[in-house]
């Protein structure tokens, strides 16, 4: 064996041992799939038609180490390792005390420079005690998730600490969906978790209204992230582009990080998704999941009678600021029940009515989307419901159909690089649309042209 290959073999057999070290047993695993990495196979752990439809937008390599930190403390003869993993009520002395440690070694090191923060412990983090011949706590490991460790090692009379944190693989994955049954039907059985279901419905909130606006045959496509360590899936990410075709109108999306680190979703124009109101003062999972677009009569069809839209959702619903403002009403009469008006601006206030509880006083500033009170029965109100009132210069106007302000666009600064990294995802996004829909998308969407109000 030549002295390079020597070299080459025990670099990856040390790499190994570090992985050995710092990852529970669980992980020997994935360790030997980053070894297999390491010769330069990379494991995708889909089907074939699963991997069809994801998309590798950024490889890391799996794992990223401080080896050469870790190098120094390699240590001979090996640790005897015990684990132990943070139950409910649990503190550092319980956990050292189950791994048969002394409240000496409690203080020892959690008096180290970096010890404070072992004081705030959450259930299902773990501990790895490294303990020498001699039964002496070494090396702790303090996994705070598949991700995040932080390494403590015995150092003269007390202990020194580093951070580990692990990048994930990031792949984008594509899901569609038709609605024939609700939103939250459909999407579960394109597959969606969730989590994304619920992000793409807040996505799309200051445009489509998703209790009264949704109907049988529209349709979504979503393009998200989904997190791999070492060919491990760990979970999903972010939406980072979906479109959705709601009553033949395209309303499509992207996520973009601006150069100050924030990170928000636009038209493919550049225009913010957000608005100065919500299309729906309530989240459409409390009250859509029973519903069925074709036989689905709204009660809105009473809204010139009665100057309000009603939204029917079981009592205790969380009700939502529709925009930021300040309470000018919380309060309760024999018609109204419990009520909450916000001012928004000069000239539009609305309300709220009917409620269960109240969550907020008068002389308050809301944010949009903060959450004011539940949904109830008081006042003159045969079954649980919030009535929802949009008022414009003291006038009632219906929240479904009124102009609001534009969008802001993003900055005139940003629109290049906006342009340059969000390309690339739309693209991906519309050669995964069936082709029908890939079709229509060659016109402008809707949230494209402009007008942004429902008919
Ligand atoms: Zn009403």
């Amino acid at each position: 064996m030549t002295d390079i290959t020597r070299q080459i073999k025990q670099k990856a057999e040390h790499f190994l041992h570090i992985l050995l070290n710092v990852f529970p047993r669980r992980h020997l695993l994935a360790a030997s799939v980053v070894a297999a990495c390491l010769v330069g196979l990379i494991i995708y752990p889909a089907t074939d038609a699963e991997a069809k439809k994801q998309l590798a937008v950024k490889i890391t390599l799996p794992v990223d180490l401080p080896t050469q930190e870790l190098a120094s403390e390699e240590l001979d003869p090996p640790l005897r390792w015990i684990e132990q993993t943070v139950g409910a009520g649990d503190s550092l002395s319980t956990i050292f005390s189950r791994a048969k440690l002394t409240a000496a070694d409690v203080y020892k090191i959690s008096s180290s420079k970096d010890g404070k923060l072992l004081r705030n412990l959450f259930p299902g983090e773990s501990f790895r005690f490294g303990l020498n011949a001699a039964n002496e706590l070494e090396q702790l490991h303090y996994i705070q998730s598949v991700l995040l460790s932080r390494i403590y090692s015995h150092d003269g009379d007390s202990y020194s600490s580093k951070l580990v944190e692990l990048i994930p693989d990031t792949l984008l994955t594509y899901r569609e969906g038709t609605i024939d049954d609700s939103l939250y039907l459909s999407a579960q059985q394109a597959n969606l978790p969730d989590k994304l279901i619920m992000e793409l419905a807040n996505i799309f909130a200051w445009d489509i209204d998703f209790v009264f606006d949704i109907r049988e045959g529209d349709s979504f496509s979503i393009l998200y992230e989904e997190k791999y360590l070492n060919g491990e899936k760990l979970g999903v990410g972010n939406i980072a582009a979906a479109s959705f075709t709601n009553r033949g109108k395209i309303y499509q999306a992207v996520r973009y990080t601006d150069s100050t680190g924030n990170s928000s979703y636009y038209t493919p124009d550049g225009l913010s998704m957000r608005k100065a109101f919500l299309r729906a003062p309530l989240d459409f999972m409390y009250v859509s999941s029973s519903f069925k677009p074709k036989r689905f009569h709204p009660i809105l069809k009473r809204w010139k009678a009665h100057r309000g839209i009603d939204y029917r959702a079981s009592t205790g619903t969380p009700i939502k600021a529709a925009g930021d403002g300040k309470i000018i009403a919380s309060s309760h009469n024999k018609y109204n029940g419990k009520y909450v008006f916000i001012q928004h601006g000069n000239n539009i206030v609305t309300k709220y009515l009917h409620m269960s509880k109240r969550a907020i006083s008068r002389g308050k500033r809301v944010k949009q989307g903060d959450i004011i009170g539940y949904v109830g029965a008081t006042g003159l109100a045969e079954a649980p419901h919030l009535h929802y009132e949009f008022l414009v210069n003291g006038v009632h106007r219906n929240p479904r159909t009124v102009k609001l302000p534009q969008a802001d666009p993003i900055s005139k600064s940003e629109l290049a690089a906006f342009k340059l990294a969000t390309a690339p995802v739309l693209t991906q996004l519309a050669q995964n649309q069936a082709p029908a829909e890939f079709a229509l998308n060659g016109a402008r969407a809707a949230n494209q042209a402009g007008s942004t109000s429902a008919n």
